[in-house]
């Protein structure tokens, strides 16, 4: 059988990192059994409907570089796979089900069942209407009494299964609730869509979040009646904040864009997604997409929590900052310098940040200096490993001043020779000259690049008149 994964998501108008992970679980498995990837639209709950949402999941698949062999956009054998365009299709093998004896017409109000759920907290549901025989409930439907198809779980004793993570499952028939597979408006649950869609699809793995390990066995049943065999269940742990709380949109650091607009590529946040539940069983940690392709194994999935550490993002993203060609990283940088001045040589900038910076969004705390010189103390000139202090800096500032008058040549290697030959001149420490320099320029103890390299940052003209203010402040 031909490996066929698909990803399923809801429409939620964001990508969860938990969802994007499961995606590219489906991916490698596909992917590295030389199988199809599909993607296909859950969008049965009509009332979570959200404008834009479908553009938001191919976007977030297209950036990350997943491309999908069948889905709504291109089509493929299996459509169409979009659910809400599939709903006879579910209304059809609900009533077969019945038929099967699998599944029941129910014609309790929707408060008699909420009401019975809350009476027995949240034990299941156990469906009076399951009792009426098939020709009284076929003739109530005819003649257009409103009903909902509910599951029929007749079965007693343990449901087992095997999942490839979790490995053997057993859960009590007793305690799956007869739930609803067919609406009263017509549209399927995902208890009854997924089993049907995974099998009209032909998907061979299933991947999805652990909250489903336990209904499984209610999809099982269904492909029992049917007589389907059911897919490879590959379920995953989900990804945590800590250990008590997941990662929730509410925090604002749960999805795939919320990470992309606080400056993370979405390369890194891949990769490092990757490694949250499944190791490769080596010490490598950098891997791009099509790396994963050719190491990735079911086997080393696990089944511990996954914990997703913002800290090791971080690091990750800045090997993948520092590993860029520099024209790419220089465009990734341009809109973070919208409100640089027009001094500002744009380059030199980038080249001073990409080997410093860990996130795009650290481009704006580190060039805060770069926009306008902050107010400083003069207590910043002194500094003891260098020997400088404002007596340093009073003598040495209109030296520097005169030099880079003199200067025509403004690139960082004939700025430092400069410098440095007027520290021999002068018969003092490098140090005692680029010191002073640097906190002229920037006002700040500690900066992305030495004196030189701020001098070409901000160009001649800037430089030499923060040089004239700082001395003037002395
Ligand atoms: N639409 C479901 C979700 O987003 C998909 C679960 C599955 O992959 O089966 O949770």
């Amino acid at each position: 059988m031909k490996t066929r994964t698909r990803f399923a998501p809801s429409p939620t108008g964001y990508m969860h990192i938990g969802n994007l992970r499961t995606a590219l679980y489906e991916y490698l498995i596909a992917k590295s059994q030389g199988g199809d990837f599909l993607l296909r639209i859950e969008d049965t709950d009509q009332k979570r409907y959200v404008e834009g949402a479908t553009d938001i999941i191919y976007n977030t698949l297209k950036t990350v570089g997943m491309n999908w062999d069948e889905g709504p956009d291109i089509g493929g054998n299996f459509g169409p796979y979009v659910q809400s365009e599939r709903k006879p299709l579910y209304a059809e093998y609900a009533h077969k089900l019945v038929e099967l004896g699998g599944a029941h017409y129910c014609f309790c109000s929707k408060n008699e069942a909420d009401e019975q759920k809350d009476e027995e907290q949240n034990i299941k549901f156990k469906d009076p209407c399951k009792r009426l025989s098939l020709e009284e409930a076929k003739a109530r439907v005819a003649a257009g009494e409103p009903y909902v198809i509910r599951q029929t779980i007749n079965k007693t004793g343990k449901s087992k299964y095997h999942d490839e993570v979790y490995g053997d499952i057993e859960i009590d028939y007793d305690e799956l609730d007869e739930g609803v597979l067919l609406k009263s408006d017509g549209f399927p649950t995902y208890n009854f869509a997924n089993v049907v869609d995974d099998h009209l699809m032909e998907i061979s793995h299933v991947v999805r979040g652990n909250e489903y390990i336990s209904s499984t066995p209610k999809y099982n049943l269904i492909y029992e009646t049917f007589g389907w065999e059911h897919p490879h269940y590959v379920h995953v742990p989900q990804v945590m904040k800590d250990a008590q709380h997941k990662l929730s949109k509410r925090n604002g650091d749960a999805s795939f864009q919320d990470l992309v607009a606080k400056g993370y590529l979405p390369e890194a946040i891949l990769n490092y997604i990757a490694l949250l539940g499944w190791n490769p069983g080596t010490e490598q940690e950098i891997f791009s997409l099509d790396e994963l392709k050719q190491v990735f194994s079911v086997e080393r999935l696990n089944r511990s929590p996954a914990i997703f550490d913002i800290t090791k993002l971080t690091w990750m993203n800045g090997c993948y900052i520092r590993a860029l060609p520099f024209e790419e990283f220089h465009k990734l940088a341009l809109p973070y310098y919208v409100k640089m001045p027009a001094y500002v040589n744009l380059e030199a900038l980038s080249k001073t940040l990409q080997p410093r910076i860990e996130t795009l969004a650290d481009i704006e705390r580190e060039t805060d200096f770069i926009k306008s010189l902050p107010a400083f103390d003069n207590s910043l000139y002194v500094n003891k490993k260098m020997k400088t202090d404002t007596d340093v800096a009073k003598a040495n500032l209109p030296e520097i001043l005169e030099t880079l008058s003199a200067q025509d040549i403004w690139t960082n290697e004939a700025l430092f020779e400069s410098l440095k030959a007027l520290a021999e001149k002068l018969g003092v420490k490098n140090g005692q000259i680029l010191y002073p320099c640097r906190i002229a320029l920037s006002g700040k103890e500690t900066t992305p690049g030495g004196a030189t390299e701020i001098a070409v940052i901000l160009g001649k003209e800037e430089t030499l008149r923060r040089i004239k203010s700082a001395i003037a402040s002395l």
